[in-house]
C-alpha cells in the first residue's frame, strides 16, 4: 500500500461476495508496498445483482484491473471484452485486466497450482494424476493441467451438485485438449484406490476439510496412499489438513495450498504490474493475519 493515498494512485479491486475475510489485501497490498508501487487493492461486496453496473464502474473509473471470486467467476465473463483460453476452458475468470478501458479476462487459479507444483518438484507433466473435486478451484487444476500436459486424469466427486461438472470437465478435458480424463463418484472406492494406484499425484481440490483441524477427509484411509505418491491438498487453513497427516504418516510428499494461493496472487500482480511478486513480505504479513485468529 502506497505511505498515503494521493491523486496519483491507482486502484485494483476484488468484486465478490463475501469477500471481507479475503487475504488478497494483505498479499497485494504488502507487495505494492514492498517494492513502492504506488497502487491500492480494494474490496468491494458485489453479487450478480449489481456485477454489470460494477464492472462498468471500474472500466470508467480506469482501475488498473480486479480480480473477481465467488459468485461472480462465470457471470464476470459476458461484461468482459477478451477471455483467455484458459479461462473459456474453465468458463470462469479471476483476473481481469483493464487494457485502456478494454478488458481482458483471465484465470490464474490452475496456473498457480501447476507453479506451485514445479516449485515443490512435483513433476506431473506427461504423467497420471487423481483429482478429487468439481468445483471452481479444481476445474481450473484439471484445464491448466490438461493444457500444460499432465497426461491423464482421474476425477472424483461426491455424489451431490457438482458431479455433474466433474462429468463435464472430463468430456472438455478429452474434446479440447490432448489431456485423457474419466470422472468417477467418490462413493466407488474401488475405483478410487485404483486410479489413485496407477498416480503420481493425488490432490485434494474440495472445500472437504477446510477451516477444522483433524476434519474430515475424503480418502478412506492410509491404505490408499504410498510413499512415493506425492499428495496436494490446496485448503490453507488448517496448515495440516486430516489428507496431508494420513500422507505425512506414509512418508508422502506434501503440501497445502499455501503456495498455490501464493503464485496465483503473483500471476495477476505480474499483469497489473509488470512485477514479480516479491514473496517474503507477503508471506510475513500472511502468517500474521492467521496467527492473530
Ligand atoms: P466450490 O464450491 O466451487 O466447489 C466445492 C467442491 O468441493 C465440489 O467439488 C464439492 O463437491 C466439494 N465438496 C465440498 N464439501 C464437500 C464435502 N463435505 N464432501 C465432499 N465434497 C465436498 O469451491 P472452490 O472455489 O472450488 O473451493 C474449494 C476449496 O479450495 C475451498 O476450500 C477453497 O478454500 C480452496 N481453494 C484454494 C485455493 C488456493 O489458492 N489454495 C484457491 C481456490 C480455492
Amino acid at each position: 500500500m502506497p505511505q498515503r493515498i494521493t491523486g496519483k494512485t491507482e486502484l485494483i479491486g476484488l468484486i465478490a461476495n463475501p469477500i471481507r475475510t479475503s487475504k488478497s489485501p494483505m498479499m497485494h497490498n504488502t507487495a505494492f508496498e514492498a517494492l513502492g508501487l504506488d497502487l491500492v487493492y480494494m474490496v468491494f461486496e458485489v453479487d450478480n445483482t449489481n456485477l454489470k453496473d460494477a464492472v462498468q464502474g471500474l472500466r470508467s473509473l480506469g482501475a488498473v484491473g480486479f480480480n473477481v471470486s465467488m459468485p461472480n467467476k462465470t457471470e464476470v465473463m459476458k461484461y468482459l471484452d477478451e477471455i483467455s483460453p484458459e479461462a473459456k476452458l474453465c468458463g470462469a475468470v479471476n483476473t481481469v485486466v483493464n487494457r485502456n478501458g478494454h478488458l481482458y479476462g483471465t484465470n490464474t487459479d490452475g496456473k498457480g497450482f501447476m507453479l506451485a507444483c514445479k516449485e515443490k518438484g512435483f513433476d506431473i507433466i506427461g504423467k497420471k494424476i487423481t483429482l478429487i473435486g468439481a468445483g471452481g478451484a479444481a476445474t481450473a487444476i484439471a484445464m491448466q493441467a490438461g493444457l500444460d500436459g499432465v497426461a491423464e486424469i482421474s476425477i472424483f466427486n461426491g455424489n451431490d451438485r457438482f458431479m455433474d461438472n466433474a462429468k463435464a470437465n472430463a468430456e472438455r478435458l478429452n474434446s479440447e485438449t490432448s489431456c485423457k480424463a474419466q470422472a468417477f463418484c467418490l462413493d466407488d472406492t474401488d475405483a478410487l484406490r485404483r486410479e489413485i494406484e496407477s498416480s503420481v499425484l493425488l490432490v485434494n481440490a474440495t472445500g472437504c476439510g477446510f477451516g477444522v483441524p483433524a476434519g474430515p477427509c475424503l480418502i478412506p484411509d492410509k491404505s490408499y496412499l504410498r510413499p512415493d505418491l506425492k499428495v496436494v491438498d490446496i485448503i490453507y487453513s488448517p496448515e495440516k489438513t486430516h489428507l496431508l497427516e494420513m500422507a505425512e504418516e506414509v512418508g508422502c510428499e506434501n503440501m497445502n495450498g499455501v503456495r498455490m494461493m501464493l503464485h496465483q496472487g503473483a500471476a495477476a500482480f505480474k499483469m497489473w504490474t509488470g512485477k514479480d511478486m516479491p514473496f517474503a513480505p507477503v508471506e510475513e504479513a500472511l502468517a500474521q493475519i492467521s496467527s492473530q485468529k
